[in-house]
């Protein structure tokens, strides 16, 4: 790793991948940082999800068709994707914004920026993990997208065919007859798969410990159970902020607050249009037979992570507020979607079931620059549900802003400033 000299110091509001991230890339570059936490580190969004590092989920959530889903799905309770019913302004407004993005041209150019941010931050993860042999089950066997009928093979076989002649993103067919042999886990009868080779996978909780301890070592300072409450300013800058700890005062902040970030939206006198989109997962032992990959299922919207020490079932997009509850229903739903796939039983001698607001942007686009109006405080939020893929490279991206060098890649589609 490289170590250069930067003397600033800094405050960052977050401790989740991004959060963590964004830490390591400031340390490296030599910048004393604290980072505060309202929760635990790591305990919230970047907990309990899939842990793929997903170069193929290069498309926004925001595809011709998408808006009828959302409309649809307020009459079904038991849709993947599903919007609650319910009078917020806020909400009405981002599904406005939204509803104007779903068209091909607009979908194509979002994928463009995704895809530049996703290529890096693989790069970026491959080195710190294997250089700082990190133990969080770094995996670099693909993700399976499995079809359990021909229709559905043949919408992943469009898809692939987009990603490789847009983006350059690869993937080889896999026939039915084959998928037997490729991951003995998988049930006989269905109809195919696609393998995206290049997509690798982590246990996000191990990451994100293990992240952490690396950096508490490395003289960063994490402070918990430390909400923000307010922010001192002078002139176009911050000059301090009030927390449930005190007063921490820095040459920058950097906001990586997740599916709260928009709550701090008036101390920061900017737009931030996030929406807290929760999701569900199941852990629970491994099955008898366990899949060797992670693997998609698309027709059901439903991912399966096999891990060390039990196997998770995850998914699900609900637009219902910061609501906490976990449904029975939802966790029978994410099982039995798994059933129709998956040979093995888990006898879930133990298990935990676990939900989590991912921060939603209307236009599928991080948020990852300064304030317009407070040049010393940056957004690094707003990563839908791509934060786990997007952690290193957005880390990377804030340290080069602070530093004040030319970034990596072209930011200007992530910049606060498209909202003001
Ligand atoms: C079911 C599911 C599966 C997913 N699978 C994947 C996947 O396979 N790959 C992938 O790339 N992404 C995945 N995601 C998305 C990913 O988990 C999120 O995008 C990512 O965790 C967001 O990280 P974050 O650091 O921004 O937010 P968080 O992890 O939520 O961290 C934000 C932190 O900010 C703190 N905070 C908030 N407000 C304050 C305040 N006022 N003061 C102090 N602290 C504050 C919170 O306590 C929290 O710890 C999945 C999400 C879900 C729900």
């Amino acid at each position: 790793m490289n170590q250069s000299s930067n003397n600033t110091d800094v405050v960052i509001v977050g401790a989740g991948i991004i959060g963590i991230a964004c830490a390591h890339y400031l340390s490296e570059s030599g910048a004393k940082v604290t980072v505060i936490d309202q929760n635990t580190v790591g305990s919230q969004c970047s907990f309990g999800n899939c842990g793929y590092i997903c170069p193929s989920h290069v498309l926004p959530l925001a595809t011709p068709g998408a808006i009828s889903k959302a409309l649809k799905s307020m009459f079904e309770p038991s849709s993947a994707f599903r919007v609650k019913p319910q009078f917020d302004m806020s909400l009405i407004k981002w599904f406005w914004q939204f509803s104007k993005l779903c068209k091909t041209d607009v979908m194509l150019e979002t994928g463009h920026h995704l895809n530049n941010l996703l290529v890096s931050s693989k790069r970026e993860y491959t080195e710190v993990i294997e250089q700082l042999d990190f133990d969080c089950e770094w995996k670099k066997n693909g993700l399976l997208y499995v079809a359990e009928t021909q229709n559905g093979l043949d919408d992943l076989r469009a898809k692939s065919e987009l990603l490789a002649e847009r983006y350059g993103v690869s993937s080889r067919l896999i026939s039915g007859e084959e998928l037997l042999s490729f991951d003995p886990a998988l049930r006989v009868g269905l109809a195919g798969a696609y393998h995206f080779e290049d997509d690798a996978s982590i246990n996000p909780n191990k990451l994100n410990q293990q992240w952490y301890q690396y950096l508490k070592e490395k003289g960063v300072e994490f402070v918990e159970d430390c909400s923000l409450t307010g922010v001192n300013k002078l002139g176009n800058q911050v000059s301090s902020i009030e927390t449930s700890k005190g007063v921490f005062k820095a040459d920058n902040y950097v906001i990586a607050a997740g599916a709260w970030s928009a709550k701090l939206a008036s101390e920061l006198d900017c737009k931030i249009p996030i929406q807290p989109g929760k999701g569900y997962s199941l852990t629970t032992n491994n099955p008898d037979i366990c899949p060797e990959h992670p693997m998609l299922f698309p027709e059901h919207g439903v991912g399966v992570s096999p891990f060390k020490d039990g196997y998770r079932i995850g998914s699900i997009m609900e637009f219902a507020g910061f609501n906490t509850s976990i449904p029975s229903k939802r966790i029978e739903q994410l099982k039995a979607s798994a059933q129709r796939y998956l040979v093995g039983q888990s006898n879930e001698e133990w298990k935990y079931t676990w939900q989590g607001w991912r921060p939603m942007t209307w236009d599928s686009l991080p948020i990852i620059g300064r304030i317009p109006k407070l040049h010393n405080t940056f957004l690094s939020t707003g990563h839908n549900m791509l934060g786990m893929s997007l952690g290193a490279v957005t880390g990377k991206l804030i340290s080069e802003m602070i530093q004040g060098v030319s970034t990596h890649i072209d930011t200007q589609a992530f910049s606060p400033e498209r909202f003001n």
